[in-house]
């Protein structure tokens, strides 16, 4: 699988670095965010590594489609009933800080962080 040595989040599916898991299968993978912006705070990856949005090829299609399928499951199973966001930053206008593709899923009652 396409890696990225570098990568935090790479790392993360390698288990090199302890995360902690929400979801799991053969291609994505959601845990919780380590600064979470709202009380339920996870974010949802493909395992390949995808630097950004930029670099969705169209062969990344169903990926993207599955992950953001797993949203409102995700959610439902965290307990959040009340309506979630969610949130693909991009590129340094867009503030991405983490160069592995990524979807921000956050729920649970107001007020939080940022957003
Ligand atoms: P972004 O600005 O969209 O790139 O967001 C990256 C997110 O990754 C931030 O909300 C960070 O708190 C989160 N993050 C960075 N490192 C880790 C980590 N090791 N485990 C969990 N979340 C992380």
């Amino acid at each position: 699988m396409q890696r990225d040595p570098n990568c935090v989040f790479c790392k993360i599916v390698a288990g090199e670095i302890r995360a902690k898991k929400a979801y799991e299968d053969d291609e994505m993978l959601a845990f919780h965010d380590i600064a979470p912006w709202a009380p339920v705070h996870v974010l949802v990856i493909p395992k390949v590594h995808i630097a950004s949005f930029y670099d969705v090829a169209d062969s990344y299609t169903a990926t993207l489609g599955r992950m953001f399928a797993l949203a409102p499951r995700l959610m439902r199973e965290l307990g959040v009933t009340n309506g979630f966001r969610t949130l693909v930053n991009t590129g340094a206008d867009g503030r991405q800080e983490v160069a592995h593709l990524h979807v921000h899923v956050m729920g649970g009652p107001r007020p939080w962080a940022k957003g």
